[in-house]
């Protein structure tokens, strides 16, 4: 058994203007495909092949839980975004968030701070701890909240490969476009149906 990219649920151009075409094709189109490449030719034959994605995430360390969180996080990424995202979350999530950082606009400011400073490559999440209190966890690299008994509700790509084509340097500018293109049904199922894949 091998592990799949799934297939986008929307175009490469679905996202534009935040998101060019030319961004997507190499976003999910090379570096996305190249994780579950990876992560294929280095499970072959072995037991991880066989478990759920998110199960390898959980368990594996090393160059096998680089490529497989690296595969799972993107899979989840292109969930959190659609083309007709944006606005604001409404019922429990948007309960929890005024529960946990005062208001939706006090969370928006929060993450995208958090975002913008993590150094280096890594993910900005909004994830719920067991006991249901909502936290942001700024993460390097490939570092999910799943590794710290958190489920994962929310991400955001900080890697400069997220943005580089369509924003250059400019992290800041990818983040606030970032809030018009959340898709917050799907956040929002995070909190009874966590995604798998
Ligand atoms: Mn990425």
């Amino acid at each position: 058994m091998s592990f799949k990219q799934p297939v986008l649920t929307y175009g490469l151009d679905g996202l534009a203007p935040y998101l060019s075409e030319e961004q997507m094709s190499y976003h999910y189109g090379k570096h996305h495909a190249a994780y579950f490449t990876n992560l294929n030719g280095l499970v072959e034959g072995k037991p991880e092949a066989d478990l759920a994605l998110k199960d390898v995430v959980k368990k594996a360390e090393g160059p096998v839980f680089n490529n497989a969180a690296q595969a799972w996080n993107h899979s989840f990424f292109w969930q959190c975004l659609c083309p007709s995202g944006g606005g604001q979350p409404a019922g429990d999530l948007l309960m929890g968030i005024e529960r946990d950082f005062g208001s939706f606009d006090k969370f928006k400011e929060q993450f995208s701070t958090a975002a913008a400073k993590l150094f280096g490559s890594g993910w900005a999440w909004l994830a719920a701890e067991p006991t249901g209190k909502l936290v942001i966890m700024p993460l390097s690299n490939a570092d999910t909240p799943l590794k710290h008994g958190n489920e994962p509700l929310m991400t955001l790509d900080v890697w400069e490969h997220a943005y580089y084509i369509d924003y250059r340097n400019l992290r800041p500018k990818f983040i606030e476009g970032f809030w018009d293109v959340v898709n917050w049904e799907f956040v929002a199922g995070n909190l009874t149906q966590p995604f798998q894949e």
